[in-house]
């Protein structure tokens, strides 16, 4: 190691930057963070340099550094994006005694600055000794993803907290608390409340571990996205991550549930839509059954858990029997679906409106307001259609849609086998006829692939549209 990592006091001490331009910029931005005294010496500073003067946020002194201006500074920059000057500038507060970082100059510079992940007074610092910055950004970026962007709010009010906590045992019993805090307590908190919601989940927190009560359980219903496990939310990451007892619908991709914590325990509830399935109740009374023993139950639903998913009434019998619950957005299949057919799902002058239908409900083929659906520049993104499809097609010509309408689908949008088909309601059943596609599909009625829309289309129609 060449360098030793440490955190220096700068808290009303002198840091000196020479340099006015993008290299001190970015210096400036990062000391401000501190409570340090920044003096930026440069001749011709950048505006924002001037800006910050101005503001009195650091002391600007437009000349070059000279000898005596870095004394009592423990550290200087020189990030004057000139070599010449910079050595210069080092030299001179080298003299005076200050530890000098030369910008992108490794050999030449006393300490290094390294890649800081800032959830203060959380501070997480990474460096490679200059061998591979893509290599810092790249763990600064995991390390963010990490740690929660409230983790330093609940750090400090935690802080405050550690007197009060000292009534627990040493040991495994205030780690538990603390751990309960940071990670499950602390967090829902401040989710559902704030920051000032959190010194009350502290104080029923320490009486919960003082009684030594057992963790109550707990329900998230999460989005898990149309398949691709990228469009998984940090949110639906970190529930997977931290679940007991995960409850998933029929198929969610593989690559998704590899991502369960391996502990947990992952229990397929056999559900497609509104499809053959195991009972609702059924269903109701497992996630019950857990969350009441104590568990954090995950809830996994494809897409969006609020889209088809039937949230309503599993949410309800789990706060019927007292349990806390939350739900986590995912990206539903209409989102996921027009990203494939590369196509906005609004467009000024054709729809200002946007549908979301079934193809199929609890009694078969849903019925909708056809003649609403038929007219000219609907859209509507058709969830569970599949079947439903030479149905669909059938009450929407019989309600005077054009046979030229455009219909794209999107069969298992985001996952390896996406497949895209641009049909028109005139061909729509016979393209998803003999079981043409395999897996999930949504269909868009109104909306095709981008590069057939004009193929498709009647010309007129679209050169109007396209004018407005
Ligand atoms: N909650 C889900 C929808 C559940 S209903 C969501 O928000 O997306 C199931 C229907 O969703 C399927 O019949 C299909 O129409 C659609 N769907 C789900 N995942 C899909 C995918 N990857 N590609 C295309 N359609 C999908």
């Amino acid at each position: 190691m060449q360098h030793f990592p440490i955190f220096v006091a700068l808290a009303g001490r002198r840091v000196i930057v020479s340099g006015g331009g993008a290299g001190a910029l970015a210096k400036i931005r990062l000391l401000l963070k501190t409570e340090a005294r920044i003096t930026v010496f440069a001749e011709t500073p950048d505006p924002e340099i001037r800006a910050l003067a101005k503001a009195g946020a650091v002391r600007l002194v437009r000349r070059a550094l000279d000898a005596g201006d870095a004394l009592c500074a423990p550290l200087a920059y020189a990030a004057n994006g000139d070599p010449d000057a910079d050595a210069r500038a080092a030299h001179l507060a080298r003299a005076d005694g200050a530890l000098v970082n030369i910008v992108d100059n490794l050999a030449d510079s006393q300490f290094i600055t390294p890649a800081i992940v800032d959830r203060d007074p959380v501070t997480v610092a990474i460096g490679t000794e200059g061998a591979a910055p893509v290599l810092a950004r790249a763990i600064k970026r995991d390390v963010e993803e990490q740690l929660p962007p409230t983790l330093g709010t609940l750090a400090r009010t935690g802080k405050a907290f550690r007197r009060r906590a000292q009534r627990l045992a040493q040991g495994q019993v205030r780690q538990a608390f603390w751990r309960d805090y940071y990670f499950d307590a602390g967090p829902r908190a401040m989710e559902d409340g704030g920051e000032v919601a959190l010194k009350g989940a502290l104080e029923r927190l320490l009486a919960h571990h003082l009684a030594a009560a057992p963790r109550p359980g707990r329900v998230d219903f999460v989005g898990a996205g149309p398949g691709d496990p990228e469009l998984l939310t940090l949110k639906a990451r970190r529930a997977l991550d931290e679940a007991d007892v995960v409850i998933h619908d029929r198929l969610l991709p593989l690559a998704i549930l590899e991502l369960v914590r391996r502990e947990a325990t992952v229990i397929e509830a056999g559900k497609t839509g509104f499809g053959p399935s195991m009972p609702q109740a059924e269903i109701n009374a497992m996630i019950v059954a857990h969350a009441a023993g104590g568990a954090h139950v995950v809830r996994l639903k494809s897409g969006d858990p609020g889209v088809y998913g039937r949230l309503d009434e599993e949410s309800a019998a789990v706060e019927a029997a007292g349990i806390q619950w939350r739900i986590v957005p995912g990206v539903t299949a209409a989102a996921a679906g027009a990203a494939a057919l590369g196509q906005s799902l609004t467009r000024r002058g054709r729809n200002s409106e946007l549908r979301f239908l079934t193809g199929h409900d609890v009694e078969g083929f849903a019925e909708h307001d056809w003649w609403a659906l038929a007219r000219p520049g609907t859209v509507a993104a058709v969830y569970m259609g599949k079947t439903a499809a030479r149905f669909l097609q059938g009450r929407l010509l019989m309600h005077g849609a054009d046979p030229s309408t455009p219909v794209g689908i999107v069969a298992n949008a985001t996952r390896p086998d996406q497949t895209v088909i641009d049909a028109t309601l005139a061909d729509l059943s016979e393209r998803l006829s003999g079981g043409a596609i395999q897996g999930p599909a949504i269909l868009f009625l109104g909306v095709g692939p981008r590069a057939s829309v004009a193929s498709v289309a009647a010309p007129a129609q679209r050169v109007g549209e396209g004018a407005r």
